[in-house]
């Protein structure tokens, strides 16, 4: 029995969709990778909905969700949460940043700080110039609240993907945690959660390694323990974009969950039997949560969806 089984039950790990479409196989992997991470562990397993970008979010999403990872077999612990319904915490979290004096408020617009993206690597986000750091410029509203990021580099050990490095301050530069409209931002969210919620295990797509040293960033500043974190390859289409509502993904509903579910274990690199597609639900759980092996996930960003999935 290895380390990790004996001292399992204190692991906390979690899938947070959010509900702005349907689950398709790259969400799928996602789920299946973060579960069977905390249950080989002995550990538990929230669901939670994030739900807080309202405007993004499609009626009848969130339940669809939920029913697809019911049919699958996901068996998370406890309540679904809801971030729409904890705005409270996220409040709290701002106040005391506020507090200590390491958020501003910020005056700019989208387009002011998209029109000052001077040296802009294409595809990557643009970094805040700082515009408003030291106070608002007279007659400018406050707008959003803005994390004051840490000068140095961010790192942390990634279970899959190995060392990773960030200067959030080069990197992204000040971020928003309140925006203009006053919705809490996710990376302020998922922070509070994370730590609410006790998780320390967080396994999730590779498409959030860039956000991790920001995360990191807000964990400091607000004293609260970092979790463990893996990202897992993202699947993506034929034309090399990550799966998603946008890119059109085949949505699962339809699909025999056991052919789906093997299929999504091959993808992290596990080694189903032969026929484990073939067995029965149950089957596929019982083989699959004593077999999880991290260490076989390929340590890559992305990898190509399987046929008939993009
Ligand atoms: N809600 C985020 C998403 O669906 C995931 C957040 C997370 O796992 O930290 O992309």
């Amino acid at each position: 029995m290895n380390r990790e089984s004996i001292s399992g039950s204190s692991y906390t790990g979690r899938f947070a969709p959010s509900p702005s479409g349907h689950l398709h196989f790259g969400s799928l992997v996602a789920a299946l990778g973060s579960y069977l991470d905390a249950k080989a562990a002995g550990g538990r397993w929230l669901l939670r909905m994030e739900d807080l970008d309202t405007p993004r979010n499609v009626p009848g999403a969130a339940e669809d969700i939920l029913s697809t990872l019911e049919g699958y077999g996901f068996q998370w612990d406890g309540e679904v949460t809801w971030q729409s319904r904890r705005q409270s915490l996220y409040r709290e979290a701002l106040e005391r940043l506020k507090g200590a004096g390491l958020v501003f408020p910020c005056g700019c617009t989208r387009r002011e700080i998209a029109d000052s993206r001077t040296g802009h690597v294409p595809g990557s986000e643009v970094r805040y110039p700082g515009t408003c750091r030291h106070g608002l410029a007279p007659g400018r509203q406050p707008r959003s609240w803005r994390f004051q990021v840490p000068e140095g580099e961010v790192f942390f050990p990634d279970r899959v993907q190995g060392r990773i490095v960030q200067d959030v301050a080069a990197a992204v530069g000040d971020f928003v945690l309140q925006r203009a409209d006053g919705l809490f931002a996710y990376q302020l969210a998922v922070v509070v959660d994370d730590a609410e919620q006790g998780v320390n295990r967080v396994v999730r797509g590779a498409d959030l390694l860039d956000s991790t040293p920001r995360q990191i960033a807000l964990q400091r500043a607000l004293g609260l323990p970092a979790p463990d974190y893996a990202h897992l390859p993202v699947a993506a289409n034929a034309t090399g974009e990550k799966l998603s509502k946008q890119t059109k993904a085949r949505a699962l509903a339809g699909l025999r969950p056991q052919a789906v579910l093997a299929t999504a274990l091959e993808f992290l690199g596990q080694e189903p039997p032969a026929g484990l597609e073939e067995a029965s639900l149950d089957e596929f759980w019982t083989w699959a949560v004593p077999h999880w092996d991290i260490s076989r996930v390929p340590g890559r960003h992305s990898l190509s969806a399987p046929e008939g999935f993009g």
